[in-house]
């Protein structure tokens, strides 16, 4: 019997499903794109992008760098549907302009981040998890 694990074999977290085609557009050599169906793993410290099983993605195969990725530079994607970067992750209006933009020209989201999801969540996330680890550093 097949078992297909929806974890991450490196950081074992479990991913979230994602299209075939999405794939196709964020992977450097789509010829090693296999049969199986693949997920992607949101963990910022795991340096794996999309999995089927034992077979992986890691970050340098996928042509753009990752914001949501703890190992990409400030000049990495947050928003792929109007390009807001790393470094502007701390800007306080930054998640208000994006719902601006995608309320005027709405987003594609499900094709240009690599995760298949809006990256609002994502954004969301990050900056809640950096406000966490401040917390952190100060009382420490
Ligand atoms: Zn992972």
């Amino acid at each position: 019997m097949l078992f297909f694990s929806d974890k991450c074999p490196h950081c074992g977290i479990k991913g979230s499903k994602v299209e075939k085609d999405i794939l196709h557009y964020h992977v450097k050599d789509i010829s090693k794109i296999g049969d199986g169906g693949y997920s992607f793993c949101s963990h910022p410290a795991c340096d794996v992008v999309y999995f089927s099983g034992n077979d992986v993605f890691t970050t340098s195969m996928i042509n753009k760098e990752l914001g949501c990725k703890e190992s990409s530079s400030d000049q990495a994607i947050l928003c792929y549907c109007y390009n807001y970067l790393k470094s502007e992750l701390f800007d306080e209006t930054l998640i208000e302009k994006i719902n601006i933009r995608m309320n005027h020209y709405g987003c594609r989201c499900d094709r240009r981040n690599p995760s298949g999801k809006s990256c609002l969540g994502e954004i969301k996330q990050l900056q809640k998890k950096c406000d966490d680890d401040k917390l952190i550093e100060i009382s420490d």
